[in-house]
């Protein structure tokens, strides 16, 4: 073996998984079982204790889970990682450990429609106050920061129309204000950004999208970066105080760069239990085996069909980072220079009547509200996920009447291009 340090590509494949030792199997089994039986009573005393690392119940930790969590860690370039159930439920795993009531986030406005509402109503209701920021104006992020802020909150390529987020400069406000900068990475995945190489110091996955890629199995994952320190100023109290739950132990004093993920897994998976099934798991560390042969193939597909689009007399503007006449191509060059990721928002001259006709017509893409799929997708947002908007709100969200959201998929783009003619032009 030689000691260069493997690439990307090699890490998809192999990052955290080995032979299993009893029965030789190649592909990484799916440990179904929800317990695990200890050597003895002083093995059983220690890992409850948190002294000695091994398997307990799987709502805490899961062989298969495992190597999911060591993959995605050295994809992005952090020291660990934890999966859970959803994206979702990454969030507020992330979040809890950070937030008392009463504390504050700031986020930017861009983003996932499901978390605009999970940070404007849940978290509401556990006492953890939102506060919106611009991702294209940075001087909002500073303008946000009061003495109760515990994080900032972003979205590395944001929903709905895929525009490049500035880390490295939002990242400073963070560091500024002694907060760590949260990243949520699922339309980017880390083949073509690692907020991590960019002042990131936790990144978030929805599994759910392309690093699973098939659209057949929910999940989330919590990277952490192992850059912040959580004992200054004794605002991380779960981080830097000592632990009752635990023999008083505290966890950056004990777990070091990696006590963020540990907090993740030990305080918030064990207590609220929102844990992967180590099916899924599974499932996603197959898919994530081919995510940059898959990646950059979305990638390809989507620059040729915004590029189609541009110049189709029925489309009104596309707004594709990749392309180089947009607003964001610049942060695209230098954030994701392998390709602007695959969802995308246009809009049709036609207004609200001409977007339903069109999801109506087409073929090849699934009218439907995921995206990093495989296959295709596309959705009118103002006739679906947006619908309860008014109009104003619609158009202040990018989900205006006449706007149209696609995820490219990996189909042979002549394919996509000719389904979307048909369905323009009849
Ligand atoms: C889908 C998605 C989520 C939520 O993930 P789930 O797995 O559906 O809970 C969060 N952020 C982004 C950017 C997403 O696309």
């Amino acid at each position: 073996m030689s000691d260069r340090l493997p690439g990307f590509s090699t890490l998809a494949v192999h990052a955290g998984a080995q032979p299993d030792p009893t029965t030789g199997a190649r592909a990484t089994p799916i440990y179904q079982t929800t317990s695990f039986v200890f050597n003895d009573a002083d093995h059983a005393a220690s890992l409850f204790g948190l002294q000695a690392f091994g398997n307990i119940y799987t709502r805490i930790g899961n062989p298969t889970n495992a190597v999911l969590e060591e993959r995605v860690a050295a994809l992005e370039g952090g020291t660990a990682a934890l999966a859970v159930a959803s994206g979702h439920a990454a969030q507020v795993v992330v979040l809890q450990q950070l937030l008392q009531p009463g504390d504050e986030f700031i986020a930017a406005r861009k983003l996932y429609g499901g978390s605009i509402n999970q940070f404007t109503h849940a978290f509401k209701s556990f006492g953890w106050n939102v506060v919106w920021a611009d991702p294209d104006d940075i001087a909002s992020f500073e303008r946000a920061v009061t003495p109760r802020t515990k994080a900032i909150f972003i979205e590395s390529i944001a929903n709905p129309a895929g525009s490049i987020t500035d880390i490295e400069a939002i990242s400073t406000v963070a560091r500024k204000a002694g907060v760590p900068l949260i990243v949520d990475n699922t339309l980017a995945s880390p083949y073509l950004i690692r907020p991590i190489d960019h002042g990131a110091d936790i990144v978030v996955h929805s599994l759910t999208k392309f690093l699973g890629g098939h659209g057949n199995s929910l999940g989330g994952i919590i990277v952490d970066a192992g850059t912040f320190d959580w004992s200054t100023g004794g605002k991380y109290p779960m981080l830097s105080e000592p632990r009752p739950e635990y023999h008083g132990i505290r966890l950056q004093e004990t777990f070091g760069n990696f006590a963020f993920a540990i907090a993740c897994r030990v305080l918030g998976l064990r207590d609220l239990g929102p844990a992967l099934s180590p099916f899924n798991a599974f499932m996603i560390l197959t898919g994530i085996e081919t995510l940059p042969l898959r990646m950059q193939k979305h990638c390809d597909n989507a620059k040729a069909v915004a590029e189609f689009l541009a110049g189709h007399p029925a489309v009104a503007s596309v707004n594709y980072a990749g392309l180089a006449s947009d607003k964001y191509n610049q942060l695209a060059r230098k954030y994701a220079p392998r390709g602007a990721g695959a969802v995308f928002t246009f809009s049709l001259k036609g207004g609200y009547d001409a977007g339903v006709s069109l999801v109506s017509k087409l073929q090849l893409f699934s009218h439907l509200a995921n995206v990093g799929d495989t296959r295709s997708l596309v959705i009118h947002p103002a006739s679906t996920t947006h619908s309860q908007l008014d109009d104003a709100a619609k158009v202040k969200s990018g989900a205006g009447p006449d706007v149209v959201r696609l995820s490219v998929g990996i189909e042979d783009k002549e394919d996509l291009i000719a389904d979307l003619e048909q369905a323009l032009g009849a």
